[in-house]
C-alpha cells in the first residue's frame, strides 16, 4: 500500500476513534451536542467507507453490468444523503422540542471535547502535508475536512463550557452541528446525483480533451465531443473528422487520439472515436502556379503561388477561389516540407501537380494527412481544375 492509501486508513482510524470517544462521552454526559457530534463523525466514517469500498467494486464488469458498476458508489452517496438528512431533522428536533437534560461528568465531557478537537487539528494538519507532497487531491480534500471538524468540535466545548456555567447552550449547539450534518449530506448528494443522471464533464476536462484531440494533424474537424461521469471514471465520446479515406490509416488515428487522451486525462474508463473520412460536400485543391497570370509551376516547394479552389464534387461547382503567396519559396531548407506543412494548414484536401514531387519528405508529409496527389500535364490553373472538379475525394 502506497502512501496515500496508508493515509487514508489512519484517516478512517482517527474518524473511528473520534465516534467512540464522542458517543462515550454523550452517554456518560448526557449532551446533546456531543451526541450530535458523535452522528457527525460517523457520517465521515460510513463516507470514507464508501469510498473505499467504490475502489473494490469500481473495477469490476459483468455481462450483465458492461459498463461497470462505478455508480455504485453514487447509488450508495444518495441513499447515505438522505440518512444522514434524517438523522439532523431528528437532531434539530430533539434540540427543539425535547425537554433539556441536566448534564453530568461536565470535565469528563470537556475534555473529551477538547480531544477531539486537537485530535482532527493534528491529524488534518499531518494528511494535509502528505496529500501536498503526494499530490493527492482527496487527501488534501478530507484534510480541509478535519477543519470543519475542529470547527465542529469547538462548539461542543462551548456548549458543554456553557453549561456547566449555567447557560443553556447544549441544544443550540447540537442545532449548529445538525447544519453541519446536512451540509455534509447535501454535498454527498448532489455530487451522486450529478453522476447518475449522467451531467457533463466539468468543461476544464472537457477542452484538455477538445485540445489533445485538436493536436493531431489527421483530425480536420471535431464534430462533437461529450464526456460524462460514472463514480471516479470518465467515459468520452467524440464524432472526428478525418483527413484520410483509408480504413486502416483512420483506425491508427483513433487509437493514437485516444492514447494521447488517456496520457493527458486521469481516470478515463473509455474513449469512443467516430470517425468519417473528412467531409465529402466540398474538397479543397491546391495548385502551384509559377505566376500570377495562372501558369502552373513545375515545381512544388519552390512554386511562387498557390491556387486555392474549393468545389463541390457533386456539380462541380466553384465554392471558393483564392491565390496564397507561398510563404516558403524562397527558405533555404526544407521548402518542400514547409510548403506542404503550409497547405496542409490552409486545410488543403488534394494537390495538381504536373509532375511527381521530388524528394520524399514532403510527399510522405502529405500522404500522412490525407492530402491527395493529382498528376496532370495542365498549363493553366483553370485547365488543371478542370481536370479534378469532379473528383470526390
Ligand atoms: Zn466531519
Amino acid at each position: 500500500m502506497g502512501k496515500i492509501g496508508r493515509a487514508g486508513l489512519y484517516s478512517l482510524g482517527v474518524n473511528l476513534f473520534l465516534v467512540v470517544l464522542k458517543f462515550g462521552l454523550a452517554a456518560v454526559s448526557g449532551s446533546l451536542a456531543l451526541a450530535a457530534d458523535a452522528v457527525h463523525s460517523l457520517v465521515d466514517v460510513v463516507g470514507s467507507l464508501v469510498v473505499l469500498a467504490g475502489v473494490f467494486i469500481a473495477g469490476r464488469k459483468a455481462k450483465s453490468f458492461p459498463y461497470g458498476l462505478y455508480k455504485v458508489e453514487n447509488v450508495v452517496s444518495v441513499v447515505l444523503a438522505l440518512l444522514i438528512f434524517l438523522a439532523a431533522y431528528e437532531m434539530v428536533r430533539e434540540a427543539l422540542f425535547e425537554p433539556a437534560r441536566q448534564l453530568s461528568s461536565a470535565p469528563a465531557a470537556l475534555l473529551g471535547a477538547a480531544l477531539a478537537a486537537a485530535a482532527a487539528f493534528l491529524f488534518g494538519r499531518y494528511e494535509r502535508h502528505i496529500g501536498e507532497e503526494t499530490g493527492s487531491p482527496s487527501l488534501v480534500a478530507d484534510s480541509q475536512h478535519f477543519r470543519s471538524d475542529v470547527l465542529s468540535s469547538g462548539v461542543v466545548l462551548i456548549a458543554v463550557a456553557g453549561n456547566a456555567v449555567g447557560l443553556p447552550l447544549d441544544r443550540l449547539g447540537a442545532a449548529v452541528i445538525a447544519v453541519f450534518i446536512a451540509r455534509a449530506g447535501w454535498g454527498l448528494l448532489v455530487d451522486g446525483m450529478r453522476v447518475l443522471l449522467d451531467a457533463s464533464l466539468d468543461q476544464d476536462t472537457l477542452a484538455k480533451v477538445r485540445s489533445t484531440i485538436a493536436e493531431d494533424r489527421n483530425v480536420a474537424e471535431i464534430r462533437s465531443l461529450v464526456g460524462r461521469n460514472s463514480g471516479r471514471y470518465r467515459f468520452l465520446e467524440a464524432e472526428l473528422m478525418l483527413r484520410t479515406r483509408d480504413l486502416e490509416k483512420a483506425h491508427q488515428v483513433s487509437s493514437r487520439i485516444e492514447a494521447a487522451i488517456r496520457a493527458s486525462v486521469p481516470h478515463v474508463d473509455r474513449v469512443l472515436i467516430h470517425y468519417e473520412p473528412r467531409r465529402g460536400d466540398l474538397c479543397k485543391w491546391a495548385i502551384p502556379l509559377a505566376d500570377l497570370k495562372g501558369t502552373v509551376s513545375s515545381h512544388f516547394g519552390q512554386a511562387p503561388y498557390f491556387y486555392l479552389v474549393t468545389v463541390r464534387p457533386a456539380s462541380g461547382e466553384v465554392a471558393d477561389s483564392e491565390m496564397l503567396a507561398n510563404p516558403y519559396a524562397n527558405v533555404e531548407k526544407q521548402k518542400g516540407i514547409r510548403t506542404a506543412e503550409f497547405l496542409i494548414g490552409q486545410g488543403v484536401d488534394g494537390l495538381v501537380l504536373r509532375e511527381g514531387l521530388e524528394g520524399k519528405g514532403p510527399a510522405y508529409v502529405l500522404a500522412d494527412a490525407g492530402v491527395e496527389v493529382v498528376l496532370a500535364k495542365c498549363e493553366t490553373g483553370e485547365e488543371a481544375l478542370e481536370e479534378v472538379r469532379h473528383a470526390n475525394l
